[in-house]
């Protein structure tokens, strides 16, 4: 089978081979199955770059038990949301509910019943399917379809430590759209919500670097996530952006500044020396920019550095 091959990924870990070979067979036609007999090779398919869906773990194995290993997969933030469910025999159940203690989502029983162990694989993958959709839509702006804040706060915080560490510069730009209240009052807040989710459209697409990220931060503001970029380049980017929103030229004649939208921009600089800022003082410095910038007259970057 070729990458392609979308099938979703069973692991299966026993010290028994022919226990494998059991649920292998069971498994193989609708299912990639891979197994391990060992527990640190265990751990090392589970956190491999293209990791199992499920993993099928027996409790009584001679190096590392099942409980171990379970509790070493929950506690790796890799592998914490890989479902696991216990294999164990009926006379073990009882050690079903320390199994639950360490993370289990479930267990199945020894000798097999084929149906049994079928159907309860595909709920436990049906769920996490559900649950990784569920997920997504938590981090999405209902309206533009991209990033929310939520997801913004955690990917600053992945960035700031990911500046500290390779001694990197971090650029923020905050945006907000100029006399937007106006273009309501003016066209009505239905196309308004157009004007946002066109604005979020042409903002995405004109960021094409790799780690580049956007969000919609609140009702007309979104924030753009710049990793390895000093404050020049910041402003080499946010005079694109700018160019890129005038280009789509969304008429608006009652603005003050210019007879279509535009947007005003806030860029903080963390330089790499600095890197222990905190989100919070690198929001708060790109928003005393973009206020610089609104005060002397919209339409404008204005720049500070951290
Ligand atoms: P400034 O140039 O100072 O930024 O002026 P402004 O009018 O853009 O700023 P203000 O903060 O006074 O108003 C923001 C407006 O954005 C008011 C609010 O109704 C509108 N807005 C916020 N969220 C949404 C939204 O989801 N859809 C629409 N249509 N309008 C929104
Ligand atoms: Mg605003
Ligand atoms: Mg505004």
């Amino acid at each position: 089978m070729t990458d392609r091959d979308q099938r979703p990924k069973i692991l299966i870990v026993d010290d028994n081979k022919e226990n494998i070979d059991l649920l292998m067979e069971m498994f193989r036609d609708e299912y990639r199955v891979s197994a391990a007999t060992r527990p640190e090779r265990a751990l090392k398919l589970a956190r491999a770059e293209s990791p199992p869906d499920i993993i099928l773990l027996d409790i009584l194995m001679p190096e590392m038990d099942g409980y171990q290993v379970c509790a070493a997969l929950k506690g790796d933030e890799a592998t914490r949301n890989t479902p696991v469910v216990f294999v164990t025999a009926v006379s073990e159940v009882m050690d079903a509910a320390r199994g639950f203690a360490a993370g289990a989502v479930d267990y199945i029983t020894k000798p097999f019943h084929p149906p049994v162990v079928k159907a309860r694989v595909k709920l436990h993958l049906e769920l996490k399917r559900k649950y990784e959709l569920l997920e997504s839509y938590a981090f999405l702006d209902a309206l533009t379809e991209i990033a929310n804040r939520r997801r913004f706060d955690q990917v600053l915080d992945d960035e700031l430590n990911r500046a500290g560490r390779s001694q990197r510069p971090l650029s923020l730009i905050y945006l907000d759209v100029d006399h937007f209240k106006l273009f309501n009052d003016t066209y009505g807040h239905g196309a308004g919500d157009d004007c946002l989710r066109r604005l979020a459209k042409a903002l995405s697409e004109a960021l094409n670097r790799s780690g580049d990220f956007i969000a919609r931060y609140g009702g007309e503001e979104f924030m753009i996530l710049l990793p390895y970029t000093d404050a020049a380049q910041a402003r080499h980017i946010a005079e694109q952006l700018n160019r890129v929103v005038d280009a789509l030229a969304i008429e608006h004649p009652t603005a003050p500044s210019a007879p279509h939208v535009t947007v005003s921009m806030g860029i903080a600089t963390v330089a790499p020396e600095r890197a222990t800022a905190t989100s919070r003082a690198i929001v708060e410095a790109a928003d005393r920019s973009l206020y610089a910038a609104k005060r002397s007259g919209r339409h404008r970057i204005e720049t500070t550095e951290v």
